[in-house]
């Protein structure tokens, strides 16, 4: 196939390193936003879908991305590949099924499909996650709309046989001279076997309307960012083409955590800075501290050096399934005092006659090895 030559990574909006997660969430929400059926108006719409069930199928896939990532488009010539822009929309849908949380009436026979699953985001903050929230999202989804109950044809009109495929919802198709015979959705009707000629005013001859709606959503104690909690039944209601006795779709509300400028998340451990003061850290003793919930007191051994971490248990995030709490680390950073006045001075003076610091061991104090479990820490090693 010719294909556009396109990135595929530009078309969904990835990056090379994105994982299949990702693709797959960047598919659904661009395949959801390019859907004919939402862009009546616009007939590039349906170009870009395809483009994107095209990039889809590729980068879905891990062969098929480690083609493409090697050899470019070139590297899937002679690979199985769907023409997609020859293909209707529906049945773009039924060959993505899992993705979209369900059928369009393709996929298994006889079973009832549900609607579309939605995506949107949500953020909070490292309080919330400490104790779980609750979080009103918005979000715009299709309704069957009221005006018609969803058959798209004007009060008073009814929607007729769809004369392509004389009601059956599918069409024949023979391919290889007749060697193969093959049976699709009809393109005319999307496989629902009727079609409307004059069309309801309120969601023009669609059979839906987007309403914006609003719901409250639990969020655990725990979550990471970029986690989801998926709602069931909050997405959009089956298409009707699919018959009766479909369930909804799910949203899936993916959950960021926003940055904090006290602690920086470590999983379950919750890091923190600590100034004190150098003399201090010679003497030893507790400082309070300000954590995610109250104070709390850490012991300053004697003799502590900058960089030293001091670590509270139970003091860190919920694990979300354990919802055992993680640590507090705290990481000592000794304060040198900028000004001194007259009395600090002589102290100062006097103590310093009888400190000896050998400037040959400055790597003594394990200062490569403390860069390194820094480093360690806070990327999770
Ligand atoms: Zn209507
Ligand atoms: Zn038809």
């Amino acid at each position: 196939m010719a294909a556009t030559q396109r990135c595929y990574y530009e078309i969904l909006g990835v990056e090379k390193t994105s994982n299949g997660e990702e693709i797959k969430r960047a598919y659904r929400r661009l395949a959801m936003k390019w859907h004919p059926d939402r862009n009546p108006d616009n007939p590039q719409a349906e170009v870009e879908f395809k483009a994107c069930a095209e990039a889809y199928e590729v980068l879905g896939d891990d062969e098929k991305r480690r083609l493409y990532d090697q050899h470019g488009h070139a590297g899937l010539r002679g690979n199985p590949h769907h023409d997609f822009r020859s293909m209707h929309v529906e049945e773009i849908f039924s060959m993505f099924n899992d993705i979209f949380g369900g059928g369009m009436g393709g996929g298994r026979r006889g079973a009832p499909a549900r609607g579309f699953d939605l995506e949107t985001e949500v953020e909070i903050g490292l309080v919330d996650v400490l104790n779980g929230c609750k979080r009103e999202v918005g979000f715009a989804r299709a309704e069957v709309c009221g005006t018609c109950s969803g058959d798209g044809a004007k009060p008073g009109s009814k929607p007729v046989s769809c004369p392509t495929c004389q009601g059956r919802g599918q069409v024949q198709q023979t391919g290889l001279g007749g060697m193969f015979r093959m049976v699709t959705a009809c393109p005319n009707c999307g496989g629902g076997g009727k079609v409307v000629t004059d069309k309801c005013v309120a969601c023009r001859g669609n059979g839906r309307v987007r309403v914006n709606r609003k719901i409250e959503v639990a969020i655990p104690a725990g979550i990471q960012d970029g986690q989801v909690v998926r709602v069931q039944g909050e997405g959009e209601p089956p298409r009707r083409e699919a018959g009766p006795g479909g369930a909804r779709g799910d949203l899936h509300v993916v959950v960021r955590v926003a940055q904090d400028d006290r602690f920086e998340r470590n999983d379950d451990d919750l890091v923190m800075p600590v100034a004190i003061g150098f003399a201090q850290a010679a003497l030893g003793g507790s400082v309070e501290v300000e954590s995610l919930d109250g104070p709390v007191t850490i012991e300053v051994k004697p003799g502590s050096q900058h960089g030293d971490v001091v670590r509270v248990q139970d003091r860190g995030l919920p694990n979300l399934r354990s919802k055992r709490r993680g640590e507090l680390v705290a990481m000592l950073m000794i304060h040198v005092p900028r000004k001194l006045n007259e009395r600090q001075k002589q102290l100062l003076q006097e103590y310093a006659k009888t400190e000896k610091v050998d400037v040959r061991k400055s790597h003594e104090g394990g200062f490569w090895q403390k860069m390194k479990d820094l480093k360690d820490s806070l990327t999770g090693h």
